[in-house]
């Protein structure tokens, strides 16, 4: 199964994830720690 990185639209594989965060109880993954940053930042509140 596969997962879109929200940040940069990546298709990410969740076993082979750079980076991953947990918000509001999901789990997001992301292709780069960088991207990880990124969303962390566009969504303080997450
Ligand atoms: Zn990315």
């Amino acid at each position: 199964m596969q997962v879109r990185d929200p940040v940069c639209g990546m298709t990410v594989d969740p076993a082979r994830a750079a980076a991953k965060g947990t918000y509001g109880g999901i789990t997001i993954y992301f292709c780069s720690e960088g991207c990880r940053k990124t969303y962390e930042r566009t969504h303080p509140s997450a």
